[in-house]
Parts: C-alpha cells; sequence; structure tokens
C-alpha cells in the first residue's frame, strides 16, 4: 500500500546527508535499534565526494587516514590505489560501505529535506520534503557538510552568457569537453588550484582570474606499493590512535621544532626544503610549532614559500602576480600537483582581478575594469558558504518556531555546545557543526567522533527514559567563548577567508572552528559524556522545559 496524502510517517530518527556522516549514523542508529531514515539530495552516496567531480579533484589528506576506522574490517578489505586518491575512488569506496553495511535501505536519495521543525507539544521534529511526503522523528541529525553551500557570486550579467558555464561542486557526470575552447576559471583556492593544471593540458586557452594570490605547497601524490598498503593494514590500531588523540586527526606526524625564530636562517633553510620535498602538510605540521600562532615565524615560512614560487614561474610579471602577501595557513592551505608550474605554459594567462576587479559576465565573456576576455567556458572554482550555509538552507525550527538562522545571524550570532548541539534546537544533532574541530582536521575522524558520541547520547537517554536533551544557554555561551578565545590567540581571524566567513558577502565574522585540537576535544566530550552530559539539559517527562 502506497502512502496515504497527509499521512505522516514517524521515525526514530531522521539524517540529512549520505556522505561520511550520514552513512556512519545510520550504521551506528541501526546497531542501536533505531528505526532511521536517511535523506540525501543527490542521486547517489558520497556527499561533496559525489558532487565535486571538477577536473583534479582528489584528496589532499593521505588516504590511509581518511577513511573510516570504525571497522578494522573494512579497514583492511579496502586497497587504496596512491596517496592522494581521485575522487572517483573516494566516491568508489563511500559506495562500497554503503553496499557492506547494507545501508541502502534505508537511505533515500533524490530527496532534499526543506524543513524541520521542533513540536513542543509531543518533542517530536517534524520534517517535509520536497517530495511532498511528511515524517515526525524523535531525534533529527545533520550531516551536511561544512563545505557544501556552493557560492557562486552574484556577478551582473551571468544570464546572458552565451558559453558554458560550472560550479565545481556541481560539476555534471557527463566529461566537460574543454578541449581547443577558450576556458576562464574564477578561484584560486584548493579547487581551483587542483583544476587549472587539468584544465590547462586541454584547453586551447585559459584564463585564470585570481582575487587573492595563494600559497601552495607541493602534494608530492605517488602511487602505492605493496609493502606501504600492508604495512598501513598492519598499523591499523596504532595510526587510529594517533589519529584519534592527535591534533588535527592525523597520525605519523613528525614533532615540529618549538619555533623558527629560535632557529638560524640556514637552519629554517634545512627545515623547509625537507618539508617541501617530502610534500602535503608537512610544511605547516611538521617544520615549527608556533607557525599559526607568531607572526614573525609565520613569516619565515610564507618567505621560503613566496620564493619558491619566483623560482618556479618563469615570467616576473606573472610571479609577482602569484607571490601572496598574507600570512601563510591562515587561508587554509592548498596542495597542487604542477599549479605555478602551469603559469609557464604558452596557453596560461592570468588576470588580477582584485586589481581590476570582474564588472560583469557579458554574452561573450568576462568584463573586467581592464578590458573583456571572450570565453567559451567559465568555471567558478569560487568555493562555498562554509559552516552555516548548508545548514540554512533547511528551514530548521525550534522552540518557539525561532529558526537557526534568526538565532546564529540575527540574534545573539552563532552560538553552540561543542559544536554537536545549540540551545532552543531540543533532541537535534549536527555533526561536525560550528564550534567542533570539523573542517581544521582529517574531517573523517571528526565525523566518527561525533557520530559515536550522538549515538551513545542517544543509547544513554533511552536507558534513563530521557525525553528531551538540550544544551544549555550558558553551556553553549561558555563554549563559544572559549571557542572564540582558542581562535583569537591565533593568527587565522587576520586573514580573510571561508574561515571567518569573509567570503560571503554580508555574512557575519566570525570564526567558527574549534582549534583547541582533535584529541583534546574528544577528552572534553567524553568527560561530559562520563559526568551523564553535564552541560544538558535531561527531561524525563514530556513536559515543556
Ligand atoms: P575557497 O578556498 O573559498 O576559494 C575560492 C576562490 O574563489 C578564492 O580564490 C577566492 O578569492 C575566489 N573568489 C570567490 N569569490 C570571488 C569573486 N567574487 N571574485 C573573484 N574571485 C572570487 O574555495 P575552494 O577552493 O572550493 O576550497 C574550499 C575548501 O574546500 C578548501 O579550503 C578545502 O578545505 C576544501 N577542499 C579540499 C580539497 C582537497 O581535499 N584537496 C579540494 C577542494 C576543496 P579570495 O581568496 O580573494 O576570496
Amino acid at each position: 500500500m502506497g502512502i496515504q496524502k497527509d499521512q505522516i510517517i514517524n521515525l526514530d530518527a531522521i539524517v540529512v546527508g549520505a556522505g561520511f556522516s550520514g552513512l556512519y549514523m545510520l550504521y551506528r542508529f541501526r546497531k542501536a535499534g533505531l528505526n532511521t531514515q536517511v535523506f540525501e539530495s543527490a542521486d547517489g552516496v558520497g556527499g561533496v565526494w559525489h558532487k565535486n567531480r571538477y577536473p583534479g579533484a582528489r584528496c589532499d589528506n593521505e588516504s590511509y587516514q581518511y577513511n573510516y576506522t570504525f571497522s578494522e574490517e573494512l579497514y583492511k578489505e579496502w586497497t587504496w590505489s596512491s596517496r592522494y586518491p581521485e575522487q572517483s575512488e573516494i566516491l568508489d569506496y563511500l559506495n562500497y560501505v554503503a553496499d557492506k553495511f547494507d545501508l541502502r535501505r534505508d537511505l533515500q536519495l533524490n530527496t532534499k529535506i526543506t524543513a524541520a521543525r521542533y513540536n513542543e507539544e509531543d518533542n517530536r521534529w517534524k520534517i517535509e520534503t520536497d517530495a511532498g511526503t511528511k515524517y515526525s522523528a524523535k531525534y533529527f541529525i545533520t550531516g551536511v557538510g561544512c563545505l557544501s553551500a556552493a557560492n557562486v557570486p552574484n556577478f551582473k550579467g551571468l544570464d546572458s552568457f552565451e558559453g558554458e558555464w560550472y560550479h565545481t561542486s556541481q560539476w555534471p557526470k557527463e566529461k566537460v569537453d574543454f578541449t581547443g575552447k577558450r576556458v576562464g576559471v574564477i578561484g584560486t583556492g584548493s579547487t581551483g588550484v587542483q583544476a587549472i593544471p587539468v584544465i590547462a593540458k586541454e584547453a586551447g586557452h585559459l584564463t585564470v582570474f585570481q582575487r587573492t594570490a595563494q600559497y601552495s605547497v607541493p602534494a608530492r601524490n605517488y602511487t602505492y606499493d605493496y609493502e606501504t598498503i600492508q604495512k598501513a593494514k598492519e598499523n591499523f590500531q596504532e595510526t587510529k590512535r594517533q589519529m584519534r588523540e592527535s591534533f588535527v586527526g592525523s597520525a605519523h606526524i613528525e614533532e615540529p621544532r618549538p619555533s623558527a625564530i629560535e632557529d638560524t636562517p640556514e637552519e629554517q633553510e634545512k627545515v623547509y626544503e625537507r618539508a617541501w620535498e617530502k610534500g602535503g602538510a608537512s610544511l605547516l605540521l611538521e617544520t615549527y610549532a608556533d607557525l599559526l600562532a607568531n607572526d614573525e615565524s609565520n613569516e619565515t615560512a610564507s618567505e621560503f614559500v613566496r620564493k619558491k614560487i619566483n623560482q618556479i614561474v618563469k615570467d616576473p610579471e606573472t610571479a609577482k602576480k602569484l607571490t601572496p602577501t598574507y600570512r601563510i595557513g591562515t587561508k587554509r592551505i592548498v596542495m597542487d600537483t604542477n599549479y605555478f608550474e602551469t603559469y609557464n605554459r604558452e596557453n596560461v594567462s592570468l588576470v588580477d582581478v582584485k586589481a581590476n576587479p570582474i564588472v560583469e559576465i557579458t554574452p561573450k565573456g568576462i568584463k573586467t575594469t581592464n578590458g573583456e576576455y571572450e570565453l567559451d567556458m567559465i568555471v567558478f572554482a569560487t568555493g562555498y558558504d562554509a559552516m552555516t550555509g548548508s545548514l540554512f538552507k533547511i528551514d530548521i525550527r525550534g522552540r518557539n518556531g525561532i529558526s537557526l538562522q534568526e538565532k546564529w545571524e540575527n540574534g545573539e550570532q552563532t552560538r553552540t555546545y561543542l559544536g554537536v548541539a545549540t540551545a532552543g534546537f531540543p533532541n537535534m544533532f549536527m555533526i561536525t557543526g560550528p564550534e567542533s574541530p570539523s573542517v581544521f582536521s582529517n574531517v573523517p575522524v571528526s565525523i566518527e567522533q561525533h557520530v559515536e558520541w550522538i549515538s551513545d547520547c542517544i543509547e544513554y537517554l533511552r536507558e534513563h527514559d530521557i525525553e528531551v536533551v538540550e544544551a544549555k544557554v550558558e553551556s553553549e555561551d561558555e563554549w563559544s567563548k572559549h571557542c572564540r578565545e582558542v581562535g583569537e590567540s591565533l593568527l587565522f581571524v587576520k586573514t580573510d577567508s571561508w574561515y571567518t566567513g569573509a567570503n560571503i558577502p554580508g555574512k557575519p565574522r566570525r570564526f567558527l572552528i574549534y582549534l583547541g585540537g582533535v584529541g583534546p576535544y574528544r577528552e572534553k566530550c567524553s568527560e561530559i559524556a562520563a559526568n551523564g552530559y553535564e552541560g544538558f539539559s535531561l527531561l524525563t517527562s514530556l513536559k515543556k522545559a
């Protein structure tokens, strides 16, 4: 029998998103005996790895650490091909996980959750989807990702463009053919830096529209050999332990030296050169411990990379435009394969849109204050409305009908308790929500920690006949303050970036990532749980709080 009009389907839990977060949340809830449904707007599982199919897309965390660790069997069954695998391989992995654990039967694709409203009469969440179906669930969990609401700048005239245009995070499944075309890429963050070298090889001419010159370090990707794979599998338990206890959720990190300014310039050069050769995040993580806290120390690393850029790029004028001036690492560090080398190609040119901003998109291309660039295709690698954007796409309303957006943007500004819950929104949990380590970590590690904490919490509620769990206002005030203080003690807040919300016009500036470290954060969360979910109010009756 089909679903009747106006019928409401009752569930224990509803989870939004079928990426790393949603898949594992479903696995855990099912184990705990909760009747759960996951909703995903895309036509497949994978979250950002389903949607980010742009050329050159790969992970820049080491693959044997960028995966789940909850199942040793899964870890040992799956074999990664290289240090930084392509998007398609990570997507294959997530599909493998969905099949291995038989997750698809509780997973509804092509369905967007449009609204989630807390009903104080029965302490349940009423959920609406774009398919028109209505649900009611005791627990509402968001696994929407921190970087999934695309930022397409509101350029005048985009609709008039006669060529093709794409945003990297909404890339079509069909191959986009750049052969012989005049292509423009706007944006030189992690995404642009990955896409530009690949597009340049195919395009007739590539014009890069750069607003802020970016530090990028070589990824130094390589194919794994049999021994490396075996070693990673044998070391599973130790790698898992280190990832969970470390500062950024990564294992086998070499201890950095205390401070660059305690070393001579010659010693610094040696330390940075070694990290440059090793590739990946080594330059930030394994050189000096105070690079993100001390301006003077930071300048030594910034200058090292600036010199490298000037050695690689042959045309002095282009090299100058590509030389960044902000403090390295205060925008998310980028890792590349032949990014700066690409500007030595004959078919690549660079336009500085900070000096000459984009005025409009015309039918023929992009117009800056300096002239018009004729293009057949435009690629927007312009990033995301990070941290809160994907949550605000759903009309989430808690007590008294107040929406999350109203609470966080119009009122007291974003504040959460541990980044997992927020006052006024009972029985709702956010996986890698604002003010948790989230994107300043190897994200799957943070996801697993939140998922496990949330499912343990719900098991506790059930064991103790607790109907409602809700962050206390004073707990989130305190957590938010702590999060802000830790953030402000570091250099990030001094630079405009998606970290601070400065990339979105009109967005309130706040640093919404907890920088106290993955390991210490985990300990804090576990301690709160061990103390009977300290800082939350727990109600055993159906009475209003
Ligand atoms: P992003 O870092 O925010 O970069 C967006 C780029 O677009 C910046 O260069 C920005 O310039 C430019 N831009 C934005 N609006 C513009 C405008 N109106 N006019 C001109 N230029 C404009 O976004 P992203 O590159 O997509 O990366 C976001 C995050 O996703 C990364 O930091 C990373 O955490 C994650 N990511 C990871 C991987 C990976 O694992 N390898 C790959 C891709 C993304 P400004 O700098 O001046 O704002």
